[in-house]
């Protein structure tokens, strides 16, 4: 037979195995732990970083190495399945593993390299592979890190436009990342090492290759032994922000004074800030406006444009709102899609212009199509002109806002008007 058809079918022998070894471990997982499947993907990549540095064959196309064809693109795979099955914050410990492992690699040796030396049997330790392997390893691993967060969010990206096209969507993810990667890896191999251009197409061809005979046998994988329906509506930004390790900032940022989604302050901090506000407007005589302002019809544009929509039409609303306050103006998130702007110093006529001109900045980025082309309606009252205690206050801007709702909402109401309907009634919000 000829070389060359030898080489393909020993590859393809050599996926295969890899293949049903890992997702074995993988499918065992339940059983005996998941750590098994983490460690065999991470020993691999021993063999896959030596291969993949001395290692070479011919194909029919060019010269390829196993290590990156059948290990590396093999590995991302396990990446993605991972991620599939269980979720990111499972499949992010491989991915800083293998990272940390491979800096830790390339550290010991440059301490190993001073180290005083006996060849026993006449065998030298290789020095240039280890010099070799720990400059092109700082690259790959960093690539590594960036393929492994890329082909997930790739994953999802896609899951809007084939959802029910698993394969597709899988081969789609792998071959777009292995390709980015075969050059990136391809500029380091280039210019460290004079690599000619039939390297980067054999090893891109192989890396293609790769990605659609591992993704037909992932998709099989998951028809056959692990069948289940898709994850509901996932939002890509928390995806990432899980893979980036963020999510721990976002809890922080949960804990502190501002709220995550909007970028305002929380309503702790209206409640620790509003009476200090109310008692110095008391002690001062100094007027002090509340602004109430809610979303309308909020619940259909959950309905019709999904809650990620949602989420971030309120965080749309959060950002005019902090854009329009004026200095010294605080903005609250309240609830929902609920906020307070509370103006210290301010007459009643200045709130409710303030009020008119933040309706109409929200208004004015819905008919640039903003998300959810969202409108509000806002109550407003002025301490002590309304209101002689914070709960007043609050009640009374309430009650406007309730009215602004019955009146057609998009609008502010700065006033109690006894003629019109739903002044004291509840009915508008529900
Ligand atoms: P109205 O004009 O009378 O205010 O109508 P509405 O549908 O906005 O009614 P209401 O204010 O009672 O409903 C608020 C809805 O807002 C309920 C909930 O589905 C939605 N909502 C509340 N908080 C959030 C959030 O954090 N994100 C998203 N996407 N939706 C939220
Ligand atoms: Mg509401
Ligand atoms: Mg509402």
């Amino acid at each position: 037979m000829n070389m060359a058809v030898v080489n393909a079918l020993l590859l393809i022998v050599e996926a295969l195995v890899y293949f049903g070894v890992m997702a074995t471990l993988f499918r065992a997982r339940h059983r005996y732990g998941i750590g098994l499947f983490m460690c065999a993907l991470g020993v691999m990549h021993f063999l896959e970083t030596y291969l993949a540095a001395v290692f070479y064959i011919p194909l029919p196309f060019g010269v390829i190495s196993p290590g990156s064809t059948v290990l590396f693109s093999g590995k991302l795979i396990m990446l993605l399945l991972l991620y599939i099955r269980e979720d990111a914050s499972t499949v992010r410990q491989p991915i800083y593993g293998l990272f940390v492992g491979n800096l830790l690699i390339v550290s010991l040796v440059v301490i190993l390299r001073q180290h005083e030396m006996l060849s026993p049997g006449g065998r030298a330790a290789d020095l240039a592979f280890l010099d070799e392997m720990g400059l092109l390893m700082i690259w790959g691993t960093t690539l590594l890190l960036i393929d492994g967060i890329a082909i997930i969010l790739l994953y999802e990206r896609l899951g809007q436009l084939l959802r029910s096209w698993t394969f597709l969507r899988i081969f789609l993810s792998a071959g777009l990342v292995l390709a980015f990667d075969q050059v990136g890896f391809f500029m380091a191999l280039h210019y460290l090492y004079d690599a000619p251009v039939e390297v980067f197409i054999g090893g891109l061809v192989a890396k293609i290759g790769a990605a659609f005979f591992f993704s037909a046998l992932v998709t099989l994988y998951l028809k056959w032994f692990e069948w289940r329906p898709e994850r509901g509506n996932v939002r890509l930004a928390d995806v990432f922000d899980t893979l980036t390790y963020r999510e721990r900032y976002e809890a922080l940022l949960k804990r502190s004074a501002i709220d995550p989604l909007t970028g305002l302050l929380n309503r702790e901090q209206f409640e620790r800030i509003g009476p200090e506000a109310a008692d110095a407007a008391n002690r001062t005589g100094a007027p002090l406006s509340l602004l109430i302002i809610d979303a309308d019809r909020f619940k259909s544009i959950n309905d019709r444009f999904g809650h990620p929509a949602g989420d971030q039409a309120l965080a749309i609303i959060g950002a005019e709102l902090a854009a329009n306050i004026r200095q010294g103006d605080l903005a609250f998130r309240y609830g929902g899609e609920e906020f307070l702007v509370l103006c210290k110093d301010t007459k009643h006529a200045a709130a409710s212009l303030l009020a008119e001109r933040l309706r109409l900045a929200v208004k004015t980025r819905s008919a640039q199509g903003a998300a959810g082309m969202v409108t509000i309606s806002a109550g407003v009252a002025t301490l002590p002109e309304h209101a002689r205690t914070l709960d007043e206050l609050i009640a009374t801007a309430d009650r406007r806002l309730f009215a602004a709702k019955d009146r057609g909402r998009d609008q502010v109401v700065c006033d109690d008007d006894p003629q019109m309907p739903g002044t004291n009634q509840q009915s508008a919000r529900a």
